[in-house]
């Protein structure tokens, strides 16, 4: 038999129908998730051709893009204030229940961003399709899932067939070895990673990590990695599942159970790529050479190491946009650059170990003068443990604001904007113009380069710190 990759066998195992010259492919969809903004137009088609949810039970919805994070708008009497957003909730809120979705409420205990629930509940499992209408689908990738974003359409073709017309993609080899330096993190991991492949060189390809880095990374880390691979332009970012995955899995809400778990796993440990197949790109990482990563433009490419000076690009339109945009100059230091807000949240870095990284930096520290910070976790569950472990009482020490789950900052939908001209280091994935606000100057780091930062009042190095 053909020696085939992860991305092979999950891909093949959910073919109804091949690809021809022609047509598409036919792709079965194990999990269908769903939120607030990119599913009205979906229920709207369902409903002008007065059909059903096919699979309700494969079909799992949350609010989290444009939710409050504020308390007293979600547990408390105040409305939510942006007319738009609660709107939003509103009808997710009366779709869900005409057509009998199982949606996570704004008061649901275990409510919070999409990509992070469907891993906390065990919902997102190996093996499985997962689709979402949002582009950081590829998380769930984290867990030997073929996971990847879809348009609004594409949300009703889901609702309507749980299933999926897709061309196959090709594959590639992010091949990763070698130990991170103390102060270096998933985050600088992928960010280094962006910017050596650049933002469209994953573009037709799932990505899959892999080497000694990547397996000896924990669950939250892998996460952090395969949600930002369509920052790369990849369609998907896979991890094969190993001990680590299934320790993950084991005794989760929707995780398999009894005799049930003991058959998923002979299958899951079948999902590694064989030791001949042949990806159809690669690249190599040299993890240990890594330090902390920064952003200094308009797209996540536009990175370097933190220690680093932001290159000349002569004659690059782009770039000159960018840093007129960014009010930067080739040439100039990153270190050492103001900074005015400090958001710690999102699919990439709002799980718990994200949050347990920025408050070893803040502990026993104040925010620096002018300086705010808002840490919003990812979900109420990470909200919880976090507050039992103190995390959240550090944060508050510190003069930060801390918040209910949601996408918050990353988006700046539920109206958490920075404002016009400031300078935010943010643990999102996306610093794009206006991403977070018109505007707004976004500078992608870690959790602990964006603590460390938040004390400074300046771009610092975290290593200085730990
Ligand atoms: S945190 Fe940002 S990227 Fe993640 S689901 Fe929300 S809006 Fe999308």
């Amino acid at each position: 038999m053909t020696a085939r990759t992860l991305f092979d066998k999950v891909w093949s195992a959910h073919e109804v129908v091949a690809e021809t010259a022609d047509t598409p492919a036919v792709l079965y969809v194990d999990l269908h998730l769903t939120h607030e903004v990119t599913s009205p137009q979906a229920f709207s088609l369902l409903k002008s051709l007065h059909l059903p949810v096919r699979r309700l039970d494969r079909t799992l919805a949350t609010l989290d893009h444009s939710t409050p994070t504020k308390t007293e708008q979600v547990f408390g009497n105040v409305p939510i204030v942006l007319d738009a957003a609660a709107k939003q909730v509103r009808t997710m809120e009366q779709n869900s229940k005409e057509f009998g979705v199982d949606l996570f409420g704004l008061r649901d205990p275990k409510r919070g961003i999409v990509h992070i629930i469907g891993p906390e509940l065990g919902a997102s499992q190996p093996g499985f399709t997962i689709v979402c209408g949002d582009s950081h689908t590829s998380t769930h990738g984290a867990f030997g899932a073929l996971a990847f974003g879809i348009g609004t359409t594409e949300v009703g073709h889901v609702f309507a067939t749980q299933c999926l017309l897709q061309r196959k993609p090709k594959s590639f080899a992010i091949n990763i070895n070698g130990r991170l330096k103390p102060g270096v993190t998933a985050k600088d991991l992928i960010l280094a990673i962006i910017g050596k492949v650049g933002v469209s060189g994953g573009t037709g390809h799932v990505f899959e990590y892999r080497g000694d880095t990547i397996s000896a990374l924990s669950m939250d880390e892998r996460m952090t990695i395969c949600n930002m691979s369509i920052e790369a332009g990849a369609r998907a970012g896979m991890i094969a599942p190993d001990e680590t995955t299934f320790r993950y899995m084991k005794g989760r809400a929707r995780a398999p159970s009894g005799a049930a778990w003991d058959a998923a796993l002979s299958r899951w440990k079948l999902l590694v790529t064989d030791p001949d197949a042949v990806f159809d790109a690669s690249v190599d990482i040299d993890a240990g050479a890594l330090e902390p990563m920064i952003t200094y433009g308009t797209n996540p490419g536009m990175v370097l190491p933190i220690s680093g000076s932001i290159p000349q690009r002569a004659g690059d339109p782009v770039f000159d946009k960018a840093m007129a945009y960014m009010g930067f100059r080739a040439g100039e230091a990153m270190l050492g650059k103001p900074v005015d807000v400090v958001f710690i949240g999102s699919c990439t870095n709002g799980r718990l170990e994200d949050l347990e990284a920025a408050a070893r930096i803040l502990k026993g520290h104040k925010l620096a003068s002018g300086v705010r910070m808002l840490v919003v976790p990812g979900s109420q569950q990470v909200k919880r443990e976090a507050e039992a472990a103190g995390l959240a009482k550090i944060f508050q020490d510190a003069g930060a604001e801390w918040r209910e789950s949601g996408c918050s900052m990353c988006l700046g939908m539920n109206g958490d904007l920075v404002d016009k001209g400031k300078y935010s280091v943010s643990t999102s994935n996306r610093n794009f113009e206006g991403r977070q606000g018109v505007g707004a100057r976004t500078l992608l780091a870690s959790p602990l380069t964006a603590a460390a930062s938040a004390i400074a009042g300046r771009i610092a190095d975290p290593r200085h710190l730990l």
